[in-house]
């Protein structure tokens, strides 16, 4: 028994449809999306689930602890947020415990990629290293003592020991070695974000050239700008093909930084991103990031250790991305069309995903998000289903 949808919107990657008809098959998928007539009754307006490329936890568990209760709990909690696709992040850590890690996470996406998977749980599609391959001057939070110089060869045994499912890394471009790791990245279909960099303007510049095609979390653990040596946060700004994240929670970024994004990146290239940590959607208190303890008060999570030392060092967030793209509109006045997009279209369009992912279209899963005529998000649907 096909089921039908209707809505006083649906927004799509490229469109908006007053009215609309959608008709779903058993399998949820949506077989057609018909306009509809005016005085149809209901006042929803759907979006396409989300994509969060950029996430490291949340309810409590980190994914570096690769188990599959970790996984199974983090893709439940982000799809409770409109998430339906996601990148499970590393962090910095010892070269065993990422080798682990990795090996933990492709288990997931293995289960997820051949249904053996909870119909209320977003689904891994990859993995984002964030880190070793970093720069120390702007390594954030991330462990020095495992910060480490770009190389190929370790580079691919992470890649083995994830069994080809990193799908995109963050590399510091100025550090010696980085060219030829991101030139090897490419080659192998795994995006490269320039992140956690110091980078002068023509060192940013080399790492586009080598192929990097976006920038991690925006602003934050970036070279300042200075108007005679823009550095990389002044590349990431003016390069228009280069996509660029941002952590939209009003405490990574102020509100008057956000708007310039947008303003720089345009509805195309901007991509929002949670980088939350396993608190995210938890009381306030202790928890860990990869391998060490972070501090949550106030809707912030600081470095426990920096904080005895007097050192107020923000630590991954607890945001989740319905959040995301609410705090998106109300610090820019865009759309939820526009916002929507930036964390569904955009992520997809970076990960070469566009044909599966971000988009609610004939043939694909009926992945929705449904808001109310407050612009507020009231469920979740993964394959037609609501989320739990
Ligand atoms: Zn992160």
């Amino acid at each position: 028994m096909p089921q039908t949808i209707t809505a006083r919107r649906l927004i799509t990657a490229t469109d908006t449809i007053d009215y609309p008809v959608l008709t779903l098959d058993a399998e949820g998928i949506l077989t057609s999306i018909e306009p509809g007539q005016a005085h149809s009754t209901s006042d929803a307006l759907l979006t396409s689930t989300f994509f969060d490329i950029h996430t490291h936890g949340g309810a409590g568990h980190d994914v570096m602890e690769g188990t599959s209760e970790a996984l199974d709990t983090v893709s439940r909690f982000v799809a409770s947020h409109g998430v339906g696709h996601f990148l499970p992040t590393t962090v910095t850590a010892s070269i065993d415990k990422t080798l682990t890690s990795l090996d933990g996470i492709a288990n997931a996406i293995d289960r997820a990629a051949t249904g053996d998977w909870s119909p209320h749980q977003a689904l891994p599609v990859g993995i984002h290293l964030e880190g070793p391959f970093i720069s120390h001057a702007k390594r954030g939070v991330h462990p020095p003592d495992n910060i480490l110089p770009p190389d190929v060869a370790l580079f691919d045994r992470f890649q083995q020991a994830a069994r080809g499912h990193i799908r995109l890394i963050t590399i510091a471009p100025e550090v010696p070695g980085a060219l030829d790791l991101i030139h090897h990245c490419v080659q192998n279909d795994v995006r490269v974000s320039l992140g956690h960099t110091n980078a002068t303007c023509e060192e940013a510049h080399a790492g586009i050239a080598a192929g990097a095609r976006s920038a991690t979390h925006t602003f934050n653990a970036m070279r300042p700008l200075d108007h005679r040596e823009p550095g990389v946060l002044g590349i990431v700004l003016d390069e228009q093909d280069l996509f660029a994240e941002l952590i939209c929670d009003g405490v990574h970024v102020a509100p008057e930084l956000v708007r310039l994004w947008l303003k720089a990146k345009g509805p195309r290239r901007g991509i929002l991103v949670t980088d939350a940590m396993s608190a995210a959607g938890m009381p306030e208190g202790i928890y860990t990031l990869g391998t060490f303890e972070v501090k949550v008060a106030n809707g912030r999570a600081f470095l426990a250790d920096d904080l005895t030392r007097g050192k107020t060092t923000l630590a991954g967030s607890v945001l989740t991305l319905d959040r995301a793209v609410e705090n998106l509109q109300r610090f820019t006045g865009a759309s939820l069309e526009v916002a929507a997009n930036l964390a569904s279209r955009n992520p997809a369009s970076l990960m070469g995903l566009s044909e599966t992912i971000g988009d609610a279209a004939i043939g694909r899963p009926a992945n929705l998000n449904i808001y109310n005529a407050e612009g507020k998000l009231q469920s979740t649907l993964l394959h037609g289903r609501p989320v739990a």
